[in-house]
């Protein structure tokens, strides 16, 4: 006789060792990078940190995670049958600001992104903004001068045409498709360039922000996405009644949600 039955227990050990994970890192005087990107939201990670379980009324989603971990392993073993020594996981720390590099070398570090986004990236996009940010703000702390940012495409092309008056979004596949596979780009960055300084200050004025909104359990210190991203970034946050209606914002947190632009800068990158 077999038994089958649905174990949602189990599913839910799952989302509480990715919550204590995320919580790890960090404590009174260090942060962890990803509380701090430009490209995600500080808000949301300190509602995350601070609120009690059973207050957040939506579970994370787990797919992301465990999709991008997969791959990151199956590319770290290809990586394994090239000469280059490297390890997985690596932790960083600096100035109190902990990262895990996802593949480190001698030489550079290896970051690999998977996304479901049908369409390809290139430097101008906001997706692809944020993954270079997170790739610099790697650099830096790990004082290393190159990288390689991987992206995995888990789908074919696809392109947005429209969003109509329901609100849905329209998008169709060009003849010419790029296949789902991977991308790499090149990074690097000379230890003496002044654009490491400008991260550098970007990421103590952040981390600083983060420590004093927890320290003080205020998240006013701390600034909610930008108006023009909150339809991408905002639908779906479990507080955002919390963050939009009850918490405030000052006006030191509403410059800090611009950082993303420091990329934009003329003379900031170069191609
Ligand atoms: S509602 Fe938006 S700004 Fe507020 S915490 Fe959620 S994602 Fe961040």
């Amino acid at each position: 006789l077999v038994t089958i039955r649905r174990y949602d227990e189990f599913a839910s050990q799952l989302v509480r060792a990715q919550k204590q994970r995320r919580k790890s890192d960090s404590d009174s005087t260090t942060v962890g990078v990803y509380d701090i990107l430009p490209a995600n939201c500080m808000r949301k990670s300190h509602y995350q940190k601070t609120s009690q379980d059973g207050e957040n009324p939506i579970a994370e989603p787990q797919m992301p995670y465990l999709r991008g971990s997969a791959i990151e392993s199956a590319i770290a073993r290809l990586v394994a049958t090239t000469d280059d020594a490297f390890e997985r996981h690596k932790r960083h720390e600096r100035g109190g600001i902990v990262c895990y590099t996802d593949i480190t070398q001698s030489q550079r570090i290896i970051e690999i992104k998977d996304t479901s986004a049908g369409r390809r990236l290139v430097p101008a996009d906001i997706q692809f903004k944020g993954y270079l940010m997170q790739v610099l703000y790697y650099l830096v702390i790990a004082e290393k001068e190159e990288a390689m940012l991987v992206i995995n495409y888990s789908s074919r092309e696809t392109i947005w045409h429209h969003n109509d008056s329901d609100g849905k979004s329209w998008f169709y596949r060009p003849a010419n498709a790029k296949p789902a596979g991977v991308e790499c780009w090149h990074i690097s960055i000379s230890k003496d360039d002044y654009a490491r300084e400008l991260l550098w200050d970007q990421m103590q004025r952040r981390k600083n922000a983060f420590l004093k909104a927890r320290q003080s359990n205020d998240v006013s210190f701390l600034p909610r996405i930008r108006v023009r991203d909150r339809k991408m970034k905002c639908s779906g946050c479990p507080f955002y009644e919390r963050c939009m209606r009850q918490d405030g914002e000052t006006e030191e947190a509403r410059a800090m949600a611009n950082d993303l632009e420091l990329l934009d800068v003329r003379g900031f990158i170069s191609s």
